[in-house]
């Protein structure tokens, strides 16, 4: 079956006595024990497994293609957990631009127990040159945030295989809809499932998928389980329902970045667009082959300084000025001052999210702030 309809079968998981059509939402921290004192329900205590996570779980594993998906309270404990799950004393490879928030863990959390080289993976020598003995993971995040680059998962695949090392792919501007980094040689894929899979800013959450049961998953289920950082029931009942409609709701923002692209690019008030549906972007042709959809994000450059592109993120009347995206209500935001004094995130950045409004009121919306 096609992505679409998995997304919304693939979680019915359950039997109920009701007969609901649509699984229920199961509050219960523990589950009874049979006569043998085994589980007979499947569930023995919910910070190890419970239906919703578990259908929530089965619904990510089919449409990212792995076999197994571990949920987590937000996507920075999922990428942690990937980083937990090293020996002390591990090198790993990230990007450059990596999202702000997972390079903060690595610099601070892990700083005495992971070395990180941050690098533009776009390059694919400059990868192959920083591969040390102790090297065990190369990070990718493509698109990235905020400049929307695009890493060749395939060929960074490909050299990870070669040398041994376990790819870890942050998919989550492109959500489950628009790639399937699994299938093109990626060993864990992590999504915030708070931006698209969620898809309404109403849940914070993370996910892992796997592409094989092995003794790094285990340690990754492990502290999943044991560590408990996992999703309520109604946080996975959400995503749940979200999922359904993910495919189409994608269609939408991708529909709507590109035309806030193509408007923006033509702009006299506006240096740049960063958007790799737009044929100029460095990554065009590599997105063209490993997505289908270029999705809600992009980024822009107005013509000045911090204080020029501050006035347009506060002229704006429907976009809201928020950290965040993914959602169906468009945002707007002035990436640099979220980022603090050492980012390298251009001043005169506006990173945009384009929601499921009318295209021509967000449009109308822009003409009206850059005027
Ligand atoms: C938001 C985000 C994260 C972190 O997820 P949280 O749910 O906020 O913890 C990681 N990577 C990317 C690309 C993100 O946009």
């Amino acid at each position: 079956m096609r992505a679409e309809t998995l997304a919304i079968h693939a979680g019915n998981l359950y039997e109920s006595a009701t007969k609901d059509v649509t699984a229920p939402i199961n509050l219960s921290t523990t589950f009874l024990r049979n006569a043998e004192g085994g589980y007979s329900g499947g569930h023995m205590y919910s910070r190890m497994s419970n239906p919703n996570r578990s259908a929530l779980e089965q619904t990510l594993t089919v449409l990212e293609k792995g076999v197994d998906a571990c949920a987590f309270s937000s996507g920075n404990t999922a990428g942690m957990a990937v980083f937990q799950a090293l020996k002390p004393g591990s090198h790993i490879i990230a990007p450059d631009d990596m999202y702000w928030g997972l390079k903060k863990v690595l610099l601070t959390i892990f700083a005495d127990t992971i070395e990180v080289d941050f690098i533009d993976l776009t390059d694919i020598e400059l990868i192959g040159k920083h591969i040390k003995k102790n090297t065990v993971l190369i990070w990718t995040e493509t698109p990235s945030n905020p400049l929307l680059k695009i890493t060749d998962i395939r060929t960074v695949a490909q050299l990870a295989k070669s040398k041994g090392l376990i790819l870890a792919c942050d998919s989550t501007f492109a959500s489950p809809s628009l790639q399937t980094p699994i299938t093109l040689g990626a060993d864990i894929v992590m999504h915030s499932s708070t931006k698209y899979i969620g898809g309404h800013s109403d849940v914070l959450g993370g996910v892992l998928v796997t592409a094989q049961q092995n003794e790094f998953w285990e340690r990754i289920r492990n502290i999943q389980q044991t560590g408990g950082a996992v999703p309520s029931p109604f946080d996975c009942f959400l995503l749940s329902r979200s999922l359904k409609t993910l495919a189409y709701r994608m269609k939408g923002h991708c529909e709507n970045g590109l035309a806030l692209a193509l408007y923006l690019q033509k702009h006299s008030r506006i240096a740049q667009v960063f958007y790799p549906g737009l044929p100029h972007h460095p990554g065009h042709a590599i997105a063209k082959a490993q997505m289908t959809g270029f999705g809600g994000m992009l980024s822009i450059l107005v013509k000045g300084n911090a204080d020029d592109a501050r006035k347009v993120v506060n002229k704006v009347k429907l976009f809201a000025q928020a950290t965040s995206l993914g959602g169906v209500e468009s945002l707007v935001e002035h990436r640099a001052s979220v980022e603090g004094p050492n980012t390298k995130t251009p001043q005169n950045l506006i990173r945009i999210s384009a929601g499921l409004e009318h295209i021509d009121d967000l449009i109308a919306d822009f003409e009206q702030a850059l005027t």
